[in-house]
């Protein structure tokens, strides 16, 4: 009997020692960290790119002592410091920022608790007799921007669909961070979604890039890549919004809203290359009128 207790104490013993490694002090009582679960992801799923309508002065005072943050600031022509740029962060990221507002974006919404947000030093658009005129974003601050942005999408694993615009999530209210913001090259870089020249040839099937497409496929090619878009056919503000929203990252040259062929063909064209699953998912039926009395 005295052998089994020896034995027992002796399991005992080991097992205290195994674990002691693996715990935790917390001051009040210890965590035992040594069984970790096979499911769980990052808490950050998105990183959101915005524009801060003004100067850095302004928007560091905005962005420090008002009631709107982000994580990071990056200005217009960053410091430099052994040959790196110096870009402002303003919130821990373990720290929700209040960057995104009312947002959705595939299924989520209020992005502000699943997502970095990163505000670029611009002055936005200015409305001149000759139409709207944007401020571009200079060769120096983009540099900063793709060090920033490809660094915080490797740490958090985030996929190219989830590198987003603030005017992406929230089109209605938002047109931030506009249409001479770089995607394309951060696309270059290694950071978020761009569609395939030779794809969105072939999804234009012959059509003129500016014939127009069908309303309701456009807003369901939309509605599956992450927009809050109605699916009915109406090409009422709210979908013309979207569609300008669409446009503006994957095709600035015109973003009017006007539902063409090759703003069809590039939603089709990402489908196809970053959500495959969806790429050939069709539209739900719509509801059927009432009938008249
Ligand atoms: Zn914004």
């Amino acid at each position: 009997m005295r052998a089994f207790f020896l034995a027992v104490s002796l399991v005992f013993a080991a097992l205290v020692a195994g674990c002691a490694g693996q715990l935790i002090d917390r001051g009040a009582y210890f965590a035992d960290v040594s069984q970790r679960a096979a499911s769980a992801d990052s808490r950050i799923r998105f990183l959101v790119m915005h524009y801060t309508d003004g100067d850095e002065a302004r928007s560091l005072a905005e962005l420090t002592r008002g009631d709107v943050s982000a994580h990071y600031l990056v200005p217009v022509h960053p410091l430099l410091r052994d040959g790196r740029p110096v870009v402002w962060q303003l919130v821990p990221e373990s720290q929700r920022a209040w960057h995104a507002g009312q947002s959705f974006w595939q299924g989520t919404t209020e992005l502000n608790a699943a997502s970095i947000g990163i505000e670029n030093v611009n002055l936005g658009p200015r409305d001149t007799p000759q139409g709207r005129v944007w401020d571009p974003y200079p060769p120096d601050q983009q540099d900063a921007i793709i060090r920033l942005a490809k660094d915080i999408v490797a740490r958090y694993a985030i996929p190219p669909t989830r590198v987003v615009g603030h005017s992406d999530i929230a089109p209605q209210r938002k047109t931030d961070p506009g249409p001479l913001f770089p995607w394309k090259a951060l696309y270059d870089a290694g950071v978020g979604a761009w569609p395939d020249e030779a794809t969105v040839t072939a999804e234009l099937a012959g059509r003129a890039p500016d014939a127009p497409a069908d309303v309701r496929a456009l807003q369901w090619k939309l509605a599956r890549y992450g927009y809050d878009v109605a699916t009915d056919g109406v090409l009422d503000e709210r979908t013309r919004r979207v569609f300008a929203a669409f446009q503006m990252h994957f095709r600035p040259r015109d973003y009017s809203g006007t539902p063409d062929a090759q703003t069809d063909a590039i939603a089709q064209a990402l489908l196809d290359k970053y959500l495959p699953g969806l790429a050939r998912e069709s539209a739900p039926p719509l509801p059927s009128p009432r009938p008249s009395p």
